[in-house]
């Protein structure tokens, strides 16, 4: 016999906080239980390689409610349980202890998972593949100054990882296919400017090469790169991407292209199973396409209103691409399709250091980023919404660079 429950949330990410948040302000008695298969409960990742680095916050901060909340909301919390299968017809899902639940709403908040390396030794376990609040425990206590740390991966988590370990001390290689640092968003030119401003702390940067072997001995890591390098280090910590997590989606036969499938109401294929956060594949107005975000406030957004609709608000999910970065002291705050593929004009104040960046499609301003330049998202937000078109010098000033 199954217990049954109104609301099951798989994924105790942000999202699935989020989704209880939602559910909670629809529904203040449904049964729900919200089942992660971390041993921690839902915390904020964006901290774990930022604000932990830096500054006071402490890592017993990051968690999204207090431990009491859960309880206090009626919400029945499943820690360190991995949900193995999904059944939609008979409206169950299955841990791995082989205890089964049955939901009337069910939410697939299962996030990501990072990508691995495919070359020999790619499965050490002692490898970091940053992701969680205990990877950066495990990071934490062993980046000891005049440590040696190989960061492969160049993207986000790469670059922000580099910038925390330096600032920890540690003697930080990188390692990344592409020409640049955060290749994918970055133009050219500021990218090398990032990269110029991250070698004068002491980081060594390592631009068109990759790793095709790890060895692990005597506490070492051994890499070997594609162009011929051997590079030595006590740790080792890779993002080197995140694959959306799709397999419960996929066993229980839900549509799944690049991510799960949802309407604007987050619904999947499957009318009574929602998806939110970095797994779903999502119609963006604004983008006019289908979409699938990693970044915080989506996760945060998506997963209240799927809580939101799982309990009968029926409200479309319209919203604009949002994320932020901090590179040492070149903070940045992106919105909307921030794509370096993209023709871009950037209005500097200060060249590389603050101003402002329009990615362009077909002459439409698609994205912006702010560089260094504070408390304008709303005016990007809306720059973007009115369909503005613009040639360079009609845009510059559009946006101001504060003070
Ligand atoms: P990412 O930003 O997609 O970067 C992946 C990096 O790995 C790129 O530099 C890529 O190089 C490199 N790479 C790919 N294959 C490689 C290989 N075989 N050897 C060496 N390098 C390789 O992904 P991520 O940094 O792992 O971050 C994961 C997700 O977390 C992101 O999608 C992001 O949304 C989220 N995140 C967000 C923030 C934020 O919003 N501030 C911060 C941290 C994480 P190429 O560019 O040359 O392909």
């Amino acid at each position: 016999m199954s217990e049954r429950y109104d609301y099951i949330i798989v994924g105790a990410g942000l999202a699935g906080a989020s989704a209880v948040e939602g559910v909670r302000e629809v529904d203040t008695s449904g049964q729900v239980l919200l089942l992660g298969a971390e041993p921690d409960r839902p915390y904020h990742r964006p901290p774990l390689s930022k604000k932990l680095w830096f500054g006071d916050e402490k890592v017993e901060g990051v968690f999204v409610h207090d431990a009491d909340f859960y309880a206090e909301q009626g919400v029945k919390l499943g820690l360190g349980t991995q949900v193995v299968k999904l059944d939609p017809r008979a409206r169950t899902v299955t841990t791995a202890d082989g205890s089964q639940y049955q939901y009337g709403k069910l939410l697939l908040a299962t996030g990501g998972v990072p990508r691995r390396l495919a070359i020999p030794g790619g499965d050490i376990p002692e490898i970091c593949y940053f992701r969680t609040r205990q990877d950066y425990l495990a990071l934490r206590a062993g980046a000891v100054p005049g440590a040696h740390a190989l960061v492969i991966g160049g993207g986000f988590i790469g670059s922000e990882l580099a910038c925390a370990l330096a600032h920890a001390q540690v003697q930080v290689t990188m390692l990344f296919p592409s020409s640049h640092v955060c290749s994918r968003v970055f133009p050219h030119g500021l990218g090398d400017a990032l990269g110029a401003r991250l070698s004068a702390r002491g980081i060594t940067i390592l631009a068109f090469d990759k790793p095709i072997s790890i060895h692990h001995t005597g506490h070492r890591f051994h890499t070997e790169t594609e162009g011929g390098r051997k590079i030595e280090s006590d740790l080792l910590v890779a993002g080197v991407g995140v694959s959306p997590a799709t397999e419960l989606a996929l066993q229980g036969g839900l549509r799944v292209d690049g991510g799960i499938c949802v309407n604007q109401y987050l619904q999947t294929s499957a009318p009574d199973i929602y998806a939110a956060g970095d797994n779903a594949v999502f119609p963006s107005a604004l983008l006019g396409r289908p979409v699938r975000v990693e970044h915080w406030d989506n996760a945060l957004n998506q997963g209240r209103l799927a809580g939101k609709n799982m309990a009968g608000a029926h409200a479309p999910y319209a919203y604009s691409p949002y994320f932020f970065s901090d590179l040492f002291d070149f903070g940045y705050e992106a919105v909307g399709d921030v794509d370096a593929r993209h023709e871009t004009f950037a209005d500097w104040q200060q060249t590389n250091e603050k101003g402002v960046i329009y990615y362009l499609e077909n002459a439409l301003v698609r994205g912006v980023m702010l560089c260094n330049v504070w408390g304008q998202v709303d005016a990007a937000r809306a720059l973007i919404m009115a369909q503005t078109r613009g040639s360079a010098e009609a845009l510059r000033g559009a946006i101001p660079f504060g003070d």
